[in-house]
């Protein structure tokens, strides 16, 4: 996004919720306001460089949605959060309400995941979630259900877990959270669970063989267990399966949510081959 369309995503133009301006309401008539102050939470979703010292770090916040803040001469005096705006880095957050963007004054790291970060493999699927989650999250949308899984799938790779079983999984998660779930269990067109062997992306998951949809694929055998598993699956116990089962999940799942949520997952590389 360009820099000079950031101050016009402007909180303003949406009404504000309670939590967040209450300090306005407490304002003497006639009074210069002070600035106010607010405590959040939220994972790291990314920054970039903003100005000639500054960086706009976006969040998502379980109850405030997608947040966008500046955190202020981070650029020149590097230590000052240090590490602790990292992507994937759950913290907490004291904030001056700007006029713009609210400034982050101070952060409290609540997990930093670390191991997620020890492989290439785990950084690629944890780019992803952040990718899926900053597409789909909405400004001042309260996102618990979202941020909770973005948590899980974090917290999952942190403890080694697969990478690409663990992103799979999320994705097909992330795709329930948004309403949108493949149908796994019984066919997309005419709702049979008899002779489901093929998908089809445009009608919504597995087809039966008598459907067969223009566009639709034979799925390997073993598939629509392992894809309607990895859609109920708890993340934080996730194993590794089969390889090729996996890359075939994989890649179904991500022309599903590249199709419904009409994006491309430019991060997503593992368990491309
Ligand atoms: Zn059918």
């Amino acid at each position: 996004m360009p820099v000079t369309s950031i101050c016009s995503v402007k909180r303003g133009t949406v009404p504000p919720a309670t939590e967040r301006r209450r300090h306005v309401s407490d304002r003497t008539p006639g009074t210069v306001a002070p600035m106010a102050i607010r405590h959040d939470s939220g994972i790291v979703l990314r920054s970039y460089a903003f100005g000639e010292a500054d960086r706009i770090v976006v969040l998502l916040s379980p109850h405030n949605g997608k947040l966008r803040t500046v955190a202020k001469g981070v650029r020149k005096t590097k230590s000052r959060f240090g590490g602790r705006l990292e992507p994937f880095t759950e913290v907490g957050l004291v904030l001056y309400e700007g006029r713009n963007l609210d400034i982050v004054t101070q952060v409290e790291v609540r997990s930093a995941f670390p191991g997620l970060r020890r492989s290439l493999d785990g950084l690629h699927a944890a780019s992803t979630m952040a990718e899926v989650v900053d597409g789909v999250a909405q400004e001042e949308e309260s996102s618990v259900a979202l941020f909770d899984l973005f948590r899980s799938g974090l917290a999952s790779l942190d403890a080694g877990r697969p990478p690409i079983e663990v992103l799979t999984a999320f994705l097909l998660q992330a795709l329930g959270v948004q309403g949108l779930a493949p149908s796994l269990r019984m066919c997309a067109s005419c709702g049979t669970s008899d002779h489901l062997d093929r998908f089809s992306v445009a009608s919504g998951g597995i087809v039966c063989g008598d459907c067969r949809p223009e566009g639709s694929v034979r799925l390997r055998q073993g598939l629509v267990p392992l894809l309607a598993g990895l859609a109920d699956a708890d993340l934080a116990t996730i194993d590794p399966v089969d390889s090729d089962l996996i890359r075939d999940a994989m890649w179904l799942t991500r022309r599903f949510v590249e199709f419904h949520l009409d994006r491309r997952l430019l991060s997503l590389v593992v368990g491309e081959s």
